[in-house]
C-alpha cells in the first residue's frame, strides 16, 4: 500500500517499541511469550492509540480550512483527551461533546482525562445522556460556531472513519518492518476493538501485505456478531480507500466478548488482575477501560491454551493509563 499519498501531519516520531515481556510471560505460565507494540508510548499528551489516527484526521481538518475541532466520547475519553491536545499544538480551538454511558458518572471535579481537559483549556464541554445522537449533538454545536464565524470540523468518536483507521494501516506496515529487522517471528496479534477504527486498520494493514499474522479483537463493549460486523464494514472501506485490491475476507475479522463485564467502562476482576499482572512485571501501565479489559481476554486466551506452546503473541498496547486516576478505587 502507498500510504504516502494521504496527507499526514507528522505527529510520530519514528515506530513505537516492540517489547519482549519475559516476566509477564512466566507469570502466566511460560508456554507463551508476550510482546507488547507500545503504541501508548506514541507523542501527543499522554500517548496512546489516537494519536496514529490523528495524524491523518487533522491533515484533513486543515486541508479544509478548518480553525474549530469538535469531537466526542465518554466522560474519561482518551480520544477527546488526545484531540485536545493534538489541537492545542496546532493552534485550533476544541470543544468536546461527551456522552454519559454510565448515568451520573460525569464529575466536572473527576481526575484522570477529565482533569487534563480542563488543564489544556477545552473550549467548551457538552455532556449529553447514554444513547444520545453523538454526530447530531456535533453538528448542532458546528452550526452554532458557524453562526459565530467559526470554521468547525466534525472528528467522529475515537477517529474511526476511514481516514483515521489509515493511521493503525501504517501501523501494520511499521510492525512488519520492525519484526523483519528484529528477526522475530509472531503467531498472533491481539488489538483492544472498541470504535473499530485501530482494528480495522490493522487487520486491513495485514491482510494488505499478506502477512499471515491472524488478529483477535477484544471487545471493550459490544458483542461479537455487532462488533465484528462494525469492525469489517469499516474495514472494508478503509482497504478499498488504500487501494487493496479485491474484497477483504469476512474471517480475517474475530472479536471476542466475554471480557467486557457488565458493560463498557464498568471495571471486571480480570481487568484488574491483568492491570496489575503486568505494572509488576514488567512495569507497563494498561488502563482500566480499553487495554487493560483487552489484556485480560490475552490473559484468559493464554490460559486456555487458546494459543499452540511456543507461538509468540503481540499485544497491541492502545495506552489509556491516565484513565487510572479515576478508578482508584478499584485497584485498592
Ligand atoms: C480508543 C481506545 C481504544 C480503542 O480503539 P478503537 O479504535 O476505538 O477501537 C483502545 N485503547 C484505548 C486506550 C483507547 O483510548
Amino acid at each position: 500500500m502507498n500510504l504516502a499519498i494521504f496527507p499526514r501531519r507528522g505527529y510520530l516520531q519514528g515506530p513505537t517499541p516492540i517489547e519482549a515481556c519475559p516476566a509477564f510471560s512466566k507469570a502466566l505460565g511460560g508456554k507463551v511469550n508476550v510482546y507488547i507494540k507500545r503504541d501508548d508510548l506514541l507523542p501527543g499528551c499522554a500517548g496512546g492509540n489516537k494519536t496514529r489516527k490523528l495524524d491523518f484526521c487533522m491533515a484533513d481538518a486543515l486541508e479544509q480550512g478548518a480553525d474549530t475541532i469538535i469531537t466526542c466520547g465518554a466522560v474519561q475519553s482518551n480520544h477527546c483527551r488526545l484531540t485536545l491536545s493534538w489541537s492545542v499544538k496546532e493552534g485550533l480551538d476544541c470543544h468536546l461533546v461527551l456522552e454519559e454511558r454510565v448515568k451520573g458518572s460525569y464529575d466536572p471535579e473527576s481526575s484522570g482525562n477529565n482533569f487534563l481537559f480542563q488543564l489544556m483549556g477545552v473550549k467548551s464541554i457538552t455532556v449529553v445522556p447514554g444513547g444520545s445522537n453523538m454526530l447530531g449533538e456535533m453538528q448542532a454545536l458546528a452550526d452554532k460556531l458557524r453562526a459565530e464565524g467559526r470554521k468547525p470540523y466534525i472528528i467522529p468518536g475515537g477517529a474511526s472513519n476511514t481516514i483515521g483507521a489509515t493511521g493503525y494501516v501504517a501501523c501494520a506496515q511499521e510492525t512488519l518492518e520492525q519484526l523483519f529487522e528484529m528477526g522475530l517471528r509472531i503467531d498472533h496479534m491481539v488489538v483492544p476493538s472498541g470504535s473499530a477504527g485501530t482494528h480495522a486498520g490493522i487487520v486491513v494493514g495485514m491482510e494488505g501485505c499478506n502477512a499471515n499474522i491472524p488478529v483477535s479483537g477484544i471487545n471493550v463493549s459490544r458483542t461479537k456478531a455487532d462488533q465484528e460486523a462494525l469492525v469489517l464494514k469499516l474495514a472494508r472501506a478503509t482497504a478499498e480507500r488504500v487501494g487493496l485490491r479485491g474484497e477483504l475476507r469476512a474471517e480475517a475479522v474475530t472479536c471476542f466478548d466475554g471480557y467486557v463485564g457488565p458493560g463498557y467502562s464498568i471495571p471486571t476482576d480480570s481487568m484488574v488482575e491483568a492491570v496489575k499482572l503486568l505494572a509488576r512485571t514488567e512495569g507497563i501501565l494498561l488502563d482500566p477501560v480499553y487495554s487493560g479489559k483487552a489484556m485480560a481476554g490475552l490473559v484468559d486466551l493464554v490460559r486456555k491454551e487458546y494459543f499452540p506452546e511456543g507461538s509468540n503473541v503481540l499485544f497491541l498496547h492502545t495506552g489509556g493509563s491516565p484513565a487510572l486516576y479515576a478508578y482508584l478505587k478499584s485497584f485498592r
